[in-house]
């Protein structure tokens, strides 16, 4: 009978010892499969020895040969060299700062292996530190038969130890049959996982180094393929549970709609007439609504969220509506009871600060069913918290929220074993690798165009030496032209270790230089009713400038602020200037966004500013953060869940997609027992429980 790898326990490795099962416990290897997915990073060819005449500047190799001279001398540091000669030629192996003993096995004549990278050194070749082994003619050293694998960092674990365990490994699967989850003749060149991990772990000296590194292999393709494979398989099935719930239909709103739509001072753009009729679609069906609304900052979602909570409203039912933050909550409960207060709906509002006699009265609404459009944070969604008949979820700027606390909140809504409908609203635009696997149990619907009168918003890049510049236009614009400024900053309080403005400290310097400026100071430290005080001061256009730290960062919606200045932009990622920026430019006045920068400014800081200076188009800089810094770092790697892979990079191996999505697709459909073998191989039960999603 083939067995699953994951079975095969670690003491069955010969000669282990508890200690070091402890320790690989530790590092998160609890079985032989996990040993083996832990792939080496890189290899080395020490299968050869290299004549030192075909060395070359930058190659890795292995040269044997005789010590013809050694050499002791102070450059910066204390160096030690040793000249070895293979007969007709020699190169030098340089040590720094190492001990007498150290230098005492070398000794004339003797003989010395050595394996390191080839660099270009005072005299001739050199090699700096390589390993080495000092050898008698009659014990000359192994040459290896296959490419060195070189494992990534486990815990305290030397290279040999890793390489110790996984030949054991390796000799296990020789004897042992190994449960094959792909069934044969998926794609051109498959080959089973067992001989994958072979090569992976020791590839013959005849296979192509350079093809490995770039992961390019067959064998490390098997692998990433069926990680990528899992993962769809994963959704296939939750979208499958998705369409056979059941969820209220809710037929499309006529009077409430009307109503609202008459007090704006605006009408829709033709991309929210879009997307409000797909979401509206959606909504009039039984089977539970699962849509992503994009739109970049200022596009205008929260009327959409208004006009799909009316829709469930004027069919009786309950909506909430979760902010990811109290500031942001706050913000949505002035909008809403701005518009509903006036088409008679009642609100409630659940925040983390609610206590006592007022938080029994709000769940008390809730549970009753008095209150129809429900407010607030992540507190919405805690176990007191009774809904009297939910219908409609909407999430907004769903990208502080991982998969889990997605699939999380898909069963609290859960009633009598009908979900909820559910949109996710998110600003940051997911490129499309993404969205094809992380949300593709998601529809999508995208605003691709802003409101109209937006004067896009003029941004430079100034080095903060020139501060007090911006600190006179600043002055002027705010006191002679009655403009509103954000002064953003990375810190809080003042740091040593971090060369970073600080708000209370910039606040502080701007008071000073800036008398008849009304300045308001707002951080993340500060409670909600505080916070909430200055926003309204601001709003009210009682405060000219708002020293804040990145606590604005989503959803304030000031329309007459129209300066921005950003400390330390280096600091930040391209997504979050993008947001932060996406503050002002809301109204009809130009908006200048200053991006103050401490020099000197890395290469990838440099490439962030201008990306940023030519382009207000979310998606575009969405693309390049990709680009930049891989999906992980974009989605909040903690949060990601799914995206947290073992093997694949959904950057690098995304040409690999639409292959995988077929393969998918025929294996969900024909061989149920292994989509669920597959899945349970790749995607941690602890992580998500995808029975339950
Ligand atoms: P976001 O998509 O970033 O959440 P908001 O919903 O906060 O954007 O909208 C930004 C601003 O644009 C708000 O002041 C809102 O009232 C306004 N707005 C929304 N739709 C329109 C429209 N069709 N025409 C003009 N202004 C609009
Ligand atoms: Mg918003």
């Amino acid at each position: 009978m083939p067995v699953f790898l994951s079975d095969i326990h670690l003491s069955s490795l010969p000669q282990i010892t508890n200690k070091l099962i402890e320790e690989l416990t530790q590092q998160g290897i609890k079985n032989v499969q996990d040993l083996l997915f832990h792939l080496p990073l890189r290899y080395e060819d020490r299968t050869r020895i290299y004549p030192i005449a075909k060395l070359y500047i930058g190659l890795s190799a292995a040269v044997q040969g005789k010590i013809i001279h050694l050499d002791t001398f102070f450059y910066k540091q204390k160096i030690f060299t040793v000249t070895v000669s293979d007969g007709k030629n020699e190169i030098v192996l340089r040590f720094l700062n190492v001990s007498d003993k150290f230098k005492n096995f070398f000794l004339k004549g003797k003989l010395v292996y050595a394996y390191g990278k080839v660099k270009q050194g005072y005299t001739g070749l050199e090699m700096v530190h390589p390993d080495y082994k000092l050898f008698t003619p009659q014990r000359t050293p192994n040459i290896q038969h296959n490419l060195t694998p070189i494992y990534p960092r486990l815990g305290n674990l030397k290279q040999t130890t890793l390489r110790n365990l996984t030949s054991k490994a390796l000799k296990i699967l020789k004897t042992t049959s190994v449960k094959e989850l792909l069934p044969v003749g998926l794609y051109d060149g498959q080959i089973t996982i067992t001989q994958a991990i072979h090569i992976i772990h020791r590839p013959s000296k005849y296979t192509n180094i350079s093809i490995l590194h770039k992961n390019k292999h067959p064998a490390k393709i098997r692998l990433i393929l069926e990680e990528l494979l899992a993962q769809n398989l994963f959704i296939l099935k939750i979208r499958h549970k998705n369409k056979k719930a059941t969820a209220i239909s809710l037929t499309r709103s006529v009077f409430l709609k009307k109503n609202l739509l008459k007090q704006l001072p605006f009408s829709l753009t033709n991309a929210q007439i879009k997307v409000a009729k797909e979401i509206e679609d959606d909504l009039t069906k039984t089977q539970p609504m699962m849509r992503l609304l994009q739109g970049d900052v200022g596009s205008g979602k929260t009327l959409i969220a208004a006009l799909a909570a009316i829709q469930a409203i004027e069919n009786g039912y309950q909506v909430a509506f979760m902010a990811p933050t109290e500031l942001l909550a706050e913000q949505h409960i002035i909008t809403f009871c701005n518009w509903f207060d006036r088409i008679n709906i009642k609100l409630s509002f659940l925040l983390g600060k609610l206590k006592g006699k007022s938080k029994i009265t709000e769940l008390t609404r809730i549970a009753n069913g008095e209150a129809k459009m429900i407010i607030g944070t992540q507190a919405l969604f805690q176990k007191h918290v009774k809904f009297y008949n939910l219908a409609l979820v909407i999430i907004d700027e769903q990208h502080r929220f991982g998969v889990h606390q997605r699939l999380e909140m898909r069963k609290k809504g859960l009633k009598y074993e009908i979900y909820p409908h559910k949109l996710i609203m998110t600003a940051t635009p997911i490129p499309r690798t993404l969205t094809m696997t992380i949300y593709a149990d998601l529809a999508i619907s995208i605003i691709d165009e802003l409101p109209p009168n937006r004067t896009p918003v003029q941004t430079v890049a100034i080095p903060s030496s020139k501060r007090s510049d911006i600190m006179k236009h600043i002055y002027k614009a705010c006191l002679n032209e009655e403009k509103q400024a954000y002064w953003i900053c990375t810190l809080i309080n003042d740091s040593k270790v971090l060369k970073a403005e600080s708000a209370i400290d910039i606040a502080n310097k701007l008071r000073k230089n800036l008398p008849n400026i009304k300045i308001g100071l707002l951080h993340g430290r500060m409670n909600s009713n505080e916070k909430q005080k200055i926003m309204n001061e601001f709003k009210d256009n009682k405060l000219h400038l708002l020293v804040s730290t990145t606590v604005i960062e989503v959803g304030v919606d000031i329309p007459n602020a129209s300066l921005m200045i950003i400390e330390n932009a280096e600091r930040l990622g391209l997504a979050q200037l993008h947001q932060l920026r996406g503050r002002i430019g809301r109204g009809k006045i130009a908006s200048y966004c200053v991006l103050l920068y401490h020099t000197p400014l890395s290469k990838i800081a440099k490439n962030r500013l201008s990306v940023l200076r030519n382009s207000n188009d979310g998606f575009f800089i969405a693309q390049k953060d990709l680009e930049m810094r891989g999906p992980g770092q974009i989605l909040g790697t903690k949060q990601t869940g799914l995206i947290d892979f073992k093997i694949a990079d959904l950057m690098r191996d995304q040409y690999l997609i639409p292959k995988i999505k077929k393969i998918s697709n025929y294996i969900y459909k024909n061989h149920p027992k292994n989509t669920t073998e597959i899945i349970n191989r790749w995607i941690s039960k602890n992580n998500v429980n995808y029975d339950k999603a």
